[in-house]
């Protein structure tokens, strides 16, 4: 179709731009630039190995694995929408002094990828080894749903995926990132017990969650909700009027009490179904990126708590 052939071609000339950019850089640095000065935050005092990820949630999962021993810094900025990101020339050469780079994989950051390649510095895809789900319909139909870390069991295989990549990167702190790890998904797990038993409380006619991103496979699955959603993956962020159509009817048909969105993306769409059917706006939930220190979910575990909070609020009439 026309709009994705232009679509396509955009595509390759940013990945070309891309490419040109990442080589400037590179040749810069390597001609007359001490790697340290690169990176504009860069603390010339700190001398610890850099490990970047690719998004919020993962450098916080990452710091409870590292402890004090590492430094370790999001690409992505808070609230920053993951899937369609579009690196600028300084991330990329902060990218080239870092010492591990940590990506989700499953095709969550589509442009990562170009992103490394030319890049001298090992990466790690802390998914490895997660029971995927597949997406079941839309341009993604078949592909792996790259949320896998809305299930807190699945964040406890990327700790241990992080807790490898660190005792290779730092073999003198091994056992610092073991203990670390072991303390961490014990927290993981609790976080895991307390949801599940609080979304099992709800009643049979009230377990369905509908958001705008169908970013709630894996906690679905972890807690018996039934998920539906306007888009499949966000780098779409738009729905289709048949989207918006079959979820108004999905809502109608279940008598679903509340929907909501995630923090990234415009909640527009969802203010639709809202008024074409019975279902409040249950709120925002958090998926792709922490909010700021001061804000409701700072951490990997207030997120997941929050949005538990406010599905079951929602989904029990509790915030109206
Ligand atoms: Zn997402």
């Amino acid at each position: 179709m026309g709009t994705r052939a232009a679509t396509g071609r955009t595509h390759a000339v940013r990945t070309a731009l891309i490419a040109a950019a990442a080589s400037a850089l590179l040749l810069g640095l390597a001609g007359c630039m001490a790697a340290s000065e690169a990176g504009a935050t860069t603390d010339p005092n700190d001398d610890r190995p850099v490990v970047l990820t690719t998004f919020t949630v993962l450098a916080d999962i990452a710091e409870n694995v590292a402890g004090d021993n590492l430094r370790v810094e999001s690409i992505t900025k808070v609230g920053a929408e993951i899937h369609g990101y579009e690196p600028t020339p300084g991330d990329i050469a902060k990218a080239a002094e870092a010492d591990l780079i940590l990506d989700n994989g499953l095709n969550l950051e589509a442009w990562f990828a170009q992103f490394v390649d030319g890049l001298d510095v090992p990466h790690v895809v802390v998914s490895d080894g997660v029971d995927t789900i597949n997406i079941a319909e839309d341009a993604y139909e078949g592909l792996p749903n790259p949320h896998a870390w809305m299930s807190p069991l699945n964040a406890q295989i990327y700790v241990d995926n992080m807790e490898a990549a660190f005792a290779e990167l730092d073999p003198e702190n091994a056992a610092d990132y073991a203990a670390n790890a072991e303390a961490y998904k014990a927290e993981l797990q609790l976080v895991h017990d307390e949801l599940t038993a609080e979304l099992a409380e709800l009643p049979a006619t009230q377990r369905a969650l509908v958001t705008c991103e169908g970013a709630f496979s894996y906690l679905a699955r972890d807690s018996g909700l039934t998920e539906q959603y306007l888009w499949a993956v966000n780098a779409e962020q738009q729905s289709t009027p048949r989207q918006i159509a079959s979820v108004i009817e999905f809502v109608r048909a279940n008598d679903v009490p509340a929907v909501f969105c995630e923090s990234t993306v415009s909640d527009r769409a969802m203010q639709q179904v809202v008024e074409a059917t019975d279902a409040s706006f249950g709120g925002t939930l958090y998926v792709d990126s922490l909010s700021e220190e001061g804000g409701p979910v700072p951490t990997y575990l207030e997120l997941l708590r929050h949005d538990a909070d406010i599905i079951i609020a929602g989904l029990t009439g509790a915030s109206q």
